[in-house]
């Protein structure tokens, strides 16, 4: 495909304002709280965040990362938000270009921004964004790929396999070890990118799960409760296999032929 700068400026800006959305959707929605009013405050001294105060980026660095009013430190984890965001929309263009399936994987990639935040955060993957979100994916592999047959398979492999583990774990140690937060964030997967991908997500948040948790173990010198959750590696994993599954799927089975 062809960059169009005209584009990849959109599409950046794009991810910098669902990133600033995304912050609110991260900060309220483990907590219960509305995602349409009232608008940001200070948490330390309560002002009302003005329009100068809200552009993604800018305005964290022309205060220096802190409250107008009161002065209060505010969280890098804000502008880092806002930049991770505009970076994977901007990868997701560079590899799907200006097409309908940029706009759904848009979508895609917000939604796992989110849960890994909010898994790290709160150990939590909200119904509210895998639910959906597994309508949303499974609607629109009707008329994109992977296929609404592919998309079917992903959302019940996806799923059925971390239910699989989660209840075989619980049988063997006695206690839960998967959430039912992470059965239904892969079926959601599943739904978008298909089952081969599904594959992709499940290996590849594996590994990465297992080399990061034995280095968090041997720094801390700590049992498995240390680990980060997994819905973090599932988030990251996705993300990649949404970029690059296709690739990675063509070169591998291109090994056996
Ligand atoms: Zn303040």
């Amino acid at each position: 495909m062809t960059v169009q700068p005209i584009e990849l400026t959109i599409v950046a800006l794009l991810g910098l304002a669902i990133g600033s959305f995304l912050n609110v959707v991260i900060h309220r929605l483990p907590r219960g709280g509305s995602l349409i009013s009232p608008g940001s405050r200070c948490p330390s001294c309560g002002y009302a965040l003005g329009p100068a105060d809200n552009i993604p980026v800018v305005s964290y660095l022309a205060l220096g990362g802190r409250c107008r009013r009161c002065r209060a430190r505010i969280g890098v984890r804000y502008p880092l938000v806002e930049l991770v965001t505009a970076a994977v929309f901007v990868a997701h263009y560079l590899v799907f270009g200006w097409t309908p399936l940029l706009a759904v994987r848009l979508l895609f990639a917000a939604s796992m921004v989110a849960l890994f935040a909010i898994d790290l955060e709160h150990h939590l993957l909200p119904d509210a964004i895998t639910l959906p979100g597994l309508g949303v994916g499974l609607v629109a592999s009707l008329f994109l790929p992977p296929g609404i047959r592919d998309s079917l398979i992903g959302m019940l492999a996806g799923g059925g396999v971390l239910w699989l583990i989660g209840e075989a774990y619980y049988r063997y140690a006695g206690e839960e070890g998967m959430g039912g937060g992470d059965v239904k964030m892969l079926a959601m997967v599943g739904a978008f990118l298909g089952w081969q991908l599904v594959i992709v997500t499940l290996v590849f948040s594996s590994v990465a799960g297992a080399v990061i948790g034995m280095i968090v173990i041997a720094v801390k010198r700590g049992g498995m409760k240390y680990a980060l959750p997994y819905g973090t590696f599932l988030a990251i994993a996705a993300l990649v296999a949404s970029l690059y599954g296709e690739q990675i799927v063509r070169w591998y089975t291109g090994l056996y032929r």
